[in-house]
Protein backbone atom coordinates (compact mmCIF):
# COMPACT_ATOMS: atom_id res chain seq x y z
CA UNK A 1 0.00 0.00 0.00
CA UNK A 2 1.21 3.60 -0.89
CA UNK A 3 0.82 5.32 2.59
CA UNK A 4 0.25 8.89 2.62
CA UNK A 5 -0.86 11.57 5.37
CA UNK A 6 -4.55 11.58 5.24
CA UNK A 7 -6.16 14.10 7.87
CA UNK A 8 -9.17 15.58 9.52
CA UNK A 9 -8.74 18.34 11.50
CA UNK A 10 -6.04 17.39 14.63
CA UNK A 11 -6.60 13.37 13.11
CA UNK A 12 -4.52 12.04 11.27
CA UNK A 13 -6.08 8.61 10.35
CA UNK A 14 -3.15 6.76 8.28
CA UNK A 15 0.03 6.07 10.05
CA UNK A 16 3.37 4.60 8.51
CA UNK A 17 5.17 1.20 9.96
CA UNK A 18 8.29 2.99 9.06
CA UNK A 19 8.28 6.08 9.93
CA UNK A 20 6.79 5.17 13.47
CA UNK A 21 9.74 2.80 13.78
CA UNK A 22 11.99 5.57 13.27
CA UNK A 23 10.23 7.77 15.40
CA UNK A 24 10.89 4.82 18.18
CA UNK A 25 14.53 4.23 17.48
CA UNK A 26 15.37 7.85 17.39
CA UNK A 27 14.03 7.95 20.93
CA UNK A 28 15.56 4.53 21.87
CA UNK A 29 19.33 6.06 20.56
CA UNK A 30 18.53 9.14 23.21
CA UNK A 31 17.55 6.88 26.08
CA UNK A 32 20.66 4.03 25.61
CA UNK A 33 22.73 7.36 26.35
CA UNK A 34 20.84 7.78 30.23
CA UNK A 35 23.48 6.47 32.91
CA UNK A 36 22.17 6.85 36.09
CA UNK A 37 22.06 4.10 38.31
CA UNK A 38 18.36 2.82 38.08
CA UNK A 39 16.46 1.59 41.00
CA UNK A 40 13.04 0.26 39.06
CA UNK A 41 13.87 -2.77 37.21
CA UNK A 42 10.30 -3.93 36.45
CA UNK A 43 8.05 -1.18 35.31
CA UNK A 44 4.40 -1.31 34.63
CA UNK A 45 3.19 1.49 32.12
CA UNK A 46 -0.21 2.10 31.45
CA UNK A 47 -0.69 4.13 28.33
CA UNK A 48 2.19 2.94 27.12
CA UNK A 49 2.44 3.73 23.28
CA UNK A 50 2.70 7.14 22.22
CA UNK A 51 3.71 10.25 23.53
CA UNK A 52 4.66 10.60 27.22
CA UNK A 53 3.60 6.71 28.17
CA UNK A 54 5.88 5.35 25.08
CA UNK A 55 9.12 7.57 26.12
CA UNK A 56 8.07 6.39 29.47
CA UNK A 57 8.78 2.62 28.06
CA UNK A 58 11.50 3.22 26.42
CA UNK A 59 13.86 4.89 28.77
CA UNK A 60 12.97 2.19 32.02
CA UNK A 61 13.90 -0.47 29.02
CA UNK A 62 16.71 1.07 27.00
CA UNK A 63 17.92 3.82 29.59
CA UNK A 64 17.48 1.48 32.54
CA UNK A 65 17.50 -2.09 31.30
CA UNK A 66 14.20 -2.77 33.07
CA UNK A 67 11.30 -5.48 32.59
CA UNK A 68 7.80 -3.50 30.73
CA UNK A 69 4.67 -3.96 30.84
CA UNK A 70 2.95 -1.82 28.40
CA UNK A 71 -0.53 -1.68 28.32
CA UNK A 72 -1.87 0.22 24.78
CA UNK A 73 -4.91 0.44 23.27
CA UNK A 74 -4.45 0.08 19.34
CA UNK A 75 -6.06 -1.42 16.27
CA UNK A 76 -4.08 -3.64 14.04
CA UNK A 77 -3.86 -2.70 9.91
CA UNK A 78 -6.79 -4.46 8.14
CA UNK A 79 -7.78 -4.32 4.91
CA UNK A 80 -7.32 -0.92 3.21
CA UNK A 81 -6.64 1.12 6.76
CA UNK A 82 -3.40 1.09 7.87
CA UNK A 83 -3.09 0.40 11.95
CA UNK A 84 -2.50 3.48 14.07
CA UNK A 85 0.73 4.85 14.51
CA UNK A 86 1.37 3.60 18.68
CA UNK A 87 0.46 -0.35 16.99
CA UNK A 88 3.34 0.92 14.83
CA UNK A 89 5.16 2.41 17.78
CA UNK A 90 4.64 -0.92 20.10
CA UNK A 91 5.71 -3.17 17.03
CA UNK A 92 9.42 -1.47 16.84
CA UNK A 93 9.61 -1.17 20.94
CA UNK A 94 8.97 -4.54 21.04
CA UNK A 95 11.12 -5.83 18.01
CA UNK A 96 14.40 -3.47 20.03
CA UNK A 97 13.97 -5.53 23.07
CA UNK A 98 13.27 -8.64 21.95
CA UNK A 99 16.25 -7.81 19.87
CA UNK A 100 18.61 -6.71 23.00
CA UNK A 101 16.89 -9.78 25.14
CA UNK A 102 14.68 -7.62 27.79
CA UNK A 103 11.67 -9.18 29.23
CA UNK A 104 8.59 -7.16 27.41
CA UNK A 105 4.96 -7.62 26.66
CA UNK A 106 2.45 -5.63 25.58
CA UNK A 107 -1.31 -6.23 26.61
CA UNK A 108 -3.73 -4.52 23.96
CA UNK A 109 -7.56 -3.44 25.35
CA UNK A 110 -8.99 -0.84 26.98
CA UNK A 111 -7.01 0.20 30.59
CA UNK A 112 -10.27 1.22 32.19
CA UNK A 113 -11.80 -2.72 32.08
CA UNK A 114 -11.49 -5.02 34.92
CA UNK A 115 -10.60 -7.33 32.35
CA UNK A 116 -7.34 -5.29 31.15
CA UNK A 117 -6.29 -4.98 35.15
CA UNK A 118 -7.04 -9.13 35.48
CA UNK A 119 -4.85 -9.99 32.76
CA UNK A 120 -2.47 -7.53 34.03
CA UNK A 121 -2.22 -9.08 37.37
CA UNK A 122 -2.06 -12.33 35.84
CA UNK A 123 0.42 -11.61 33.63
CA UNK A 124 2.69 -9.76 36.30
CA UNK A 125 1.98 -13.03 38.99
CA UNK A 126 3.72 -15.10 36.09
CA UNK A 127 6.31 -13.30 35.00
CA UNK A 128 7.67 -10.53 37.40
CA UNK A 129 6.03 -11.69 40.59
CA UNK A 130 6.43 -7.88 41.32
CA UNK A 131 6.50 -4.98 39.91
CA UNK A 132 8.40 -1.66 41.68
CA UNK A 133 7.10 1.25 39.24
CA UNK A 134 3.80 2.00 37.81
CA UNK A 135 3.36 5.08 35.27
CA UNK A 136 -0.42 6.12 34.42
CA UNK A 137 -0.19 7.68 31.03
CA UNK A 138 -3.42 7.50 29.89
CA UNK A 139 -5.29 10.65 27.58
CA UNK A 140 -8.82 9.35 26.07
CA UNK A 141 -11.65 10.95 24.62
CA UNK A 142 -14.12 8.25 26.61
CA UNK A 143 -13.89 5.61 29.38
CA UNK A 144 -16.12 3.00 30.25
CA UNK A 145 -17.26 3.19 33.57
CA UNK A 146 -16.51 -1.07 34.67
CA UNK A 147 -18.92 -0.80 38.00
CA UNK A 148 -21.77 0.89 35.73
CA UNK A 149 -21.26 0.14 32.06
CA UNK A 150 -22.07 3.95 31.28
CA UNK A 151 -19.48 5.79 28.95
CA UNK A 152 -18.34 8.76 29.92
CA UNK A 153 -16.82 11.52 27.17
CA UNK A 154 -13.86 13.86 27.81
CA UNK A 155 -14.51 18.13 27.17
CA UNK A 156 -12.50 20.38 26.22
CA UNK A 157 -14.66 23.21 27.53
CA UNK A 158 -13.96 26.54 29.82
CA UNK A 159 -15.51 26.72 32.95
CA UNK A 160 -18.21 29.10 34.44
CA UNK A 161 -18.01 31.56 31.21
CA UNK A 162 -16.96 31.73 27.62
CA UNK A 163 -13.53 32.20 26.80
CA UNK A 164 -12.14 33.88 23.94
CA UNK A 165 -8.43 33.92 22.27
CA UNK A 166 -6.76 33.03 19.22
CA UNK A 167 -6.30 29.83 17.52
CA UNK A 168 -4.53 28.34 14.93
CA UNK A 169 -5.79 25.87 12.15
CA UNK A 170 -2.29 24.34 11.86
CA UNK A 171 -2.50 22.96 8.25
CA UNK A 172 -3.76 26.24 6.56
CA UNK A 173 -2.08 28.40 9.34
CA UNK A 174 -4.93 30.92 9.09
CA UNK A 175 -4.72 32.40 12.66
CA UNK A 176 -8.40 33.37 14.46
CA UNK A 177 -10.54 33.72 16.96
CA UNK A 178 -12.62 31.49 18.58
CA UNK A 179 -15.31 31.87 21.48
CA UNK A 180 -15.98 28.64 23.98
CA UNK A 181 -18.94 28.25 25.42
CA UNK A 182 -18.09 27.34 29.03
CA UNK A 183 -19.16 23.13 30.18
CA UNK A 184 -22.67 22.11 31.82
CA UNK A 185 -21.84 20.63 34.99
CA UNK A 186 -22.62 17.24 33.27
CA UNK A 187 -19.73 18.22 30.79
CA UNK A 188 -17.29 18.78 33.90
CA UNK A 189 -18.21 15.32 35.71
CA UNK A 190 -18.03 13.57 32.54
CA UNK A 191 -14.45 15.05 31.75
CA UNK A 192 -13.32 14.92 35.56
CA UNK A 193 -14.50 10.69 35.41
CA UNK A 194 -12.32 10.32 31.97
CA UNK A 195 -9.49 12.14 32.57
CA UNK A 196 -9.01 12.31 36.54
CA UNK A 197 -8.17 10.17 38.86
CA UNK A 198 -10.63 7.39 39.09
CA UNK A 199 -9.39 4.94 36.79
CA UNK A 200 -5.58 5.24 38.39
CA UNK A 201 -6.85 4.87 41.88
CA UNK A 202 -8.63 1.52 40.37
CA UNK A 203 -5.44 0.05 38.94
CA UNK A 204 -3.62 0.95 41.90
CA UNK A 205 -6.37 -0.42 44.51
CA UNK A 206 -6.69 -3.53 42.29
CA UNK A 207 -2.75 -4.24 42.13
CA UNK A 208 -1.95 -3.52 45.95
CA UNK A 209 -5.09 -6.07 46.48
CA UNK A 210 -3.10 -8.53 44.53
CA UNK A 211 0.05 -8.17 45.76
CA UNK A 212 2.12 -7.41 43.37
CA UNK A 213 3.36 -3.89 44.18
CA UNK A 214 7.10 -4.42 45.40
CA UNK A 215 7.83 -3.19 48.61
CA UNK A 216 8.80 0.72 48.28
CA UNK A 217 7.13 0.95 44.79
CA UNK A 218 5.95 4.17 43.17
CA UNK A 219 3.60 5.10 41.19
CA UNK A 220 3.45 8.59 38.93
CA UNK A 221 0.21 9.84 36.45
CA UNK A 222 1.31 12.86 34.25
CA UNK A 223 -0.43 16.43 34.47
CA UNK A 224 -0.01 19.69 33.31
CA UNK A 225 -0.17 23.42 34.02
CA UNK A 226 0.39 25.81 31.43
CA UNK A 227 0.86 29.58 31.47
CA UNK A 228 -2.74 32.27 31.68
CA UNK A 229 -3.04 32.20 28.32
CA UNK A 230 -4.75 28.34 27.97
CA UNK A 231 -5.84 28.47 32.07
CA UNK A 232 -9.54 29.46 30.91
CA UNK A 233 -9.16 26.28 28.53
CA UNK A 234 -6.86 24.30 30.31
CA UNK A 235 -5.89 24.96 33.82
CA UNK A 236 -9.46 26.02 34.91
CA UNK A 237 -11.37 24.62 32.34
CA UNK A 238 -12.89 21.29 31.96
CA UNK A 239 -9.49 18.80 31.82
CA UNK A 240 -8.32 21.16 34.31
CA UNK A 241 -10.60 20.03 37.07
CA UNK A 242 -9.63 16.34 36.27
CA UNK A 243 -6.43 17.23 36.51
CA UNK A 244 -7.16 18.86 39.90
CA UNK A 245 -8.72 15.26 40.75
CA UNK A 246 -5.85 13.10 39.38
CA UNK A 247 -3.30 15.60 41.54
CA UNK A 248 -6.11 14.91 44.98
CA UNK A 249 -5.70 11.08 43.68
CA UNK A 250 -1.91 11.06 43.99
CA UNK A 251 -2.04 12.05 47.98
CA UNK A 252 -4.65 9.21 48.32
CA UNK A 253 -2.44 6.67 46.88
CA UNK A 254 0.12 8.22 48.84
CA UNK A 255 -1.13 7.31 51.75
CA UNK A 256 -2.46 3.85 50.47
CA UNK A 257 0.75 2.70 49.59
CA UNK A 258 2.28 3.81 52.60
CA UNK A 259 2.05 0.47 54.33
CA UNK A 260 4.32 -1.11 51.63
CA UNK A 261 6.74 2.15 51.91
CA UNK A 262 5.41 2.78 48.73
CA UNK A 263 4.92 6.82 47.15
CA UNK A 264 2.56 7.74 44.32
CA UNK A 265 3.24 11.38 42.59
CA UNK A 266 2.38 13.60 39.88
CA UNK A 267 4.60 14.63 37.40
CA UNK A 268 3.65 18.24 35.88
CA UNK A 269 5.41 17.92 32.38
CA UNK A 270 5.90 20.77 29.47
CA UNK A 271 3.18 20.91 26.75
CA UNK A 272 4.78 19.19 23.91
CA UNK A 273 3.26 17.97 20.60
CA UNK A 274 1.61 14.79 20.74
CA UNK A 275 -1.71 13.29 19.54
CA UNK A 276 -3.68 14.64 22.32
CA UNK A 277 -2.24 17.76 22.84
CA UNK A 278 -3.36 18.86 19.14
CA UNK A 279 -6.57 18.11 20.00
CA UNK A 280 -6.83 21.08 22.56
CA UNK A 281 -7.91 25.00 20.93
CA UNK A 282 -5.88 27.26 21.77
CA UNK A 283 -2.89 25.01 22.49
CA UNK A 284 -1.31 24.00 19.27
CA UNK A 285 -0.60 28.07 18.71
CA UNK A 286 0.46 28.24 22.25
CA UNK A 287 3.17 25.25 21.90
CA UNK A 288 4.67 26.58 18.34
CA UNK A 289 5.46 30.05 20.03
CA UNK A 290 6.70 28.26 23.33
CA UNK A 291 8.65 26.28 21.17
CA UNK A 292 10.22 28.57 19.22
CA UNK A 293 11.25 31.04 22.38
CA UNK A 294 12.53 27.37 24.23
CA UNK A 295 14.68 26.89 21.41
CA UNK A 296 15.91 30.34 20.99
CA UNK A 297 17.10 30.01 24.58
CA UNK A 298 18.76 26.74 23.98
CA UNK A 299 16.26 25.11 27.01
CA UNK A 300 13.69 23.36 24.68
CA UNK A 301 13.06 19.64 25.93
CA UNK A 302 11.04 16.86 23.73
CA UNK A 303 8.85 13.59 25.41
CA UNK A 304 11.73 11.48 25.70
CA UNK A 305 14.48 14.38 27.59
CA UNK A 306 11.41 15.13 30.02
CA UNK A 307 11.04 11.60 30.72
CA UNK A 308 14.87 11.44 30.94
CA UNK A 309 15.11 13.37 33.67
CA UNK A 310 11.71 12.18 35.16
CA UNK A 311 13.66 9.36 35.91
CA UNK A 312 16.78 11.11 37.04
CA UNK A 313 14.80 12.78 39.39
CA UNK A 314 13.16 9.36 40.84
CA UNK A 315 15.95 7.65 41.63
CA UNK A 316 17.43 9.51 44.05
CA UNK A 317 16.70 9.62 47.73
CA UNK A 318 15.68 13.22 47.73
CA UNK A 319 14.23 15.22 44.80
CA UNK A 320 12.41 18.90 45.12
CA UNK A 321 8.67 18.80 45.17
CA UNK A 322 6.15 21.77 44.95
CA UNK A 323 4.08 22.75 47.59
CA UNK A 324 1.51 20.50 46.29
CA UNK A 325 3.29 17.89 46.61
CA UNK A 326 4.11 17.70 42.60
CA UNK A 327 7.43 16.91 40.49
CA UNK A 328 7.77 19.85 38.25
CA UNK A 329 9.12 19.11 34.77
CA UNK A 330 7.26 22.50 33.53
CA UNK A 331 9.98 24.51 35.49
CA UNK A 332 11.83 25.69 32.29
CA UNK A 333 8.15 26.24 30.55
CA UNK A 334 6.99 28.24 33.30
CA UNK A 335 10.60 30.46 33.92
CA UNK A 336 9.21 34.08 34.12
CA UNK A 337 11.28 35.28 31.08
CA UNK A 338 10.31 32.69 28.40
CA UNK A 339 6.88 33.41 29.62
CA UNK A 340 7.32 36.80 29.55
CA UNK A 341 8.51 36.34 25.45
CA UNK A 342 5.46 34.01 24.79
CA UNK A 343 3.09 36.61 25.75
CA UNK A 344 4.78 39.25 23.80
CA UNK A 345 4.72 37.30 20.89
CA UNK A 346 1.22 36.10 21.73
CA UNK A 347 -0.27 39.53 21.55
CA UNK A 348 1.55 39.90 18.34
CA UNK A 349 0.48 36.64 16.18
CA UNK A 350 -1.59 37.30 12.74
CA UNK A 351 -2.11 35.25 9.73
CA UNK A 352 0.37 37.82 7.93
CA UNK A 353 2.98 37.02 10.12
CA UNK A 354 2.52 33.39 12.07
CA UNK A 355 5.50 32.00 10.41
CA UNK A 356 7.97 34.09 11.03
CA UNK A 357 6.91 35.09 14.66
CA UNK A 358 6.25 30.81 16.02
CA UNK A 359 7.43 27.86 15.40
CA UNK A 360 4.04 26.55 13.31
CA UNK A 361 5.72 25.19 10.56
CA UNK A 362 7.52 22.49 12.85
CA UNK A 363 4.47 22.13 14.99
CA UNK A 364 3.14 20.60 11.62
CA UNK A 365 5.56 18.85 11.08
CA UNK A 366 6.06 16.87 14.49
CA UNK A 367 2.12 16.33 14.42
CA UNK A 368 3.05 14.64 10.84
CA UNK A 369 6.03 12.95 12.30
CA UNK A 370 3.59 11.25 15.53
CA UNK A 371 2.09 9.16 12.65
CA UNK A 372 5.46 8.20 11.05
CA UNK A 373 5.71 10.99 8.01
CA UNK A 374 7.96 13.65 7.04
CA UNK A 375 11.34 11.73 7.61
CA UNK A 376 13.59 12.81 4.74
CA UNK A 377 15.35 9.26 4.60
CA UNK A 378 11.56 7.28 4.02
CA UNK A 379 10.48 7.32 0.41
CA UNK A 380 6.82 7.49 0.94
CA UNK A 381 6.30 6.83 -2.65
CA UNK A 382 7.08 3.07 -2.26
CA UNK A 383 5.16 0.08 -1.74
CA UNK A 384 4.72 -0.72 2.05
CA UNK A 385 3.24 -3.34 4.40
CA UNK A 386 0.67 -1.58 6.58
CA UNK A 387 0.29 -4.81 8.73
CA UNK A 388 3.05 -5.36 10.75
CA UNK A 389 2.79 -7.99 13.77
CA UNK A 390 3.48 -7.21 17.15
CA UNK A 391 5.69 -9.76 19.04
CA UNK A 392 4.85 -10.61 22.83
CA UNK A 393 1.67 -9.23 22.24
CA UNK A 394 -1.10 -10.40 24.44
CA UNK A 395 -4.57 -9.35 23.30
P1 LIG B 1 -1.01 10.57 23.87
O1 LIG B 1 -2.30 10.72 23.15
O2 LIG B 1 0.22 10.59 23.05
O3 LIG B 1 -0.99 9.19 24.69
C1 LIG B 1 -2.11 8.65 25.32
C2 LIG B 1 -1.90 7.17 25.58
O4 LIG B 1 -3.08 6.67 26.21
C3 LIG B 1 -1.71 6.34 24.30
O5 LIG B 1 -0.70 5.37 24.52
C4 LIG B 1 -3.07 5.65 24.14
O6 LIG B 1 -3.02 4.42 23.44
C5 LIG B 1 -3.43 5.43 25.59
N1 LIG B 1 -4.85 5.17 25.81
C6 LIG B 1 -5.90 5.99 25.59
N2 LIG B 1 -7.05 5.39 25.96
C7 LIG B 1 -6.69 4.15 26.41
C8 LIG B 1 -7.42 3.05 26.93
N3 LIG B 1 -8.74 3.09 27.08
N4 LIG B 1 -6.73 1.94 27.27
C9 LIG B 1 -5.37 1.86 27.13
N5 LIG B 1 -4.63 2.88 26.66
C10 LIG B 1 -5.29 4.00 26.31
O7 LIG B 1 -1.03 11.66 24.99
P2 LIG B 1 0.07 12.35 25.91
O8 LIG B 1 0.08 13.78 25.55
O9 LIG B 1 1.33 11.58 25.96
O10 LIG B 1 -0.68 12.26 27.31
C11 LIG B 1 -0.32 11.36 28.35
C12 LIG B 1 -0.50 12.06 29.68
O11 LIG B 1 0.44 13.15 29.74
C13 LIG B 1 -1.89 12.69 29.87
O12 LIG B 1 -2.28 12.55 31.20
C14 LIG B 1 -1.65 14.15 29.55
O13 LIG B 1 -2.58 15.01 30.15
C15 LIG B 1 -0.26 14.32 30.13
N6 LIG B 1 0.47 15.52 29.66
C16 LIG B 1 0.59 15.80 28.35
C17 LIG B 1 1.24 16.98 27.94
C18 LIG B 1 1.37 17.35 26.49
O14 LIG B 1 1.67 18.51 26.18
N7 LIG B 1 1.20 16.43 25.57
C19 LIG B 1 1.82 17.82 28.90
C20 LIG B 1 1.73 17.48 30.25
C21 LIG B 1 1.04 16.32 30.62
Amino acid sequence: MIIKPKFRDFICVTAHPEGCKENVLEQINYAEKCKSPNRFKKVLIIGASTGYGLSSRIVSAFGYKASTIGIVFEKQASRNRTATAGWYNTAAFEEKALEKGYYSRTINGDAFSKEIKQKTINLIKKDLGKVDLVIYSIASPRRKDPATGKTYYSFLKPVGKAYKNKTVNFHTFEVSNIEIQPATDDEINQTVNVMGGQDWKLWIDELVEADVLSKGATTIAYSYMGPEITYPIYRQGTIGKAKEDLEEASLQLDNKLKPINGKAFVSVNKALVTQSSSAIPVVPLYVSVLDKVMKQKGIDESCIEQIDRLFSKINKDDFELDEANRIRLDDMEMREDVQEEVRDIWNKITTENIKELTNIESFRKDFFKLFGFEHKNINYEKDTHAEVNITNIIE
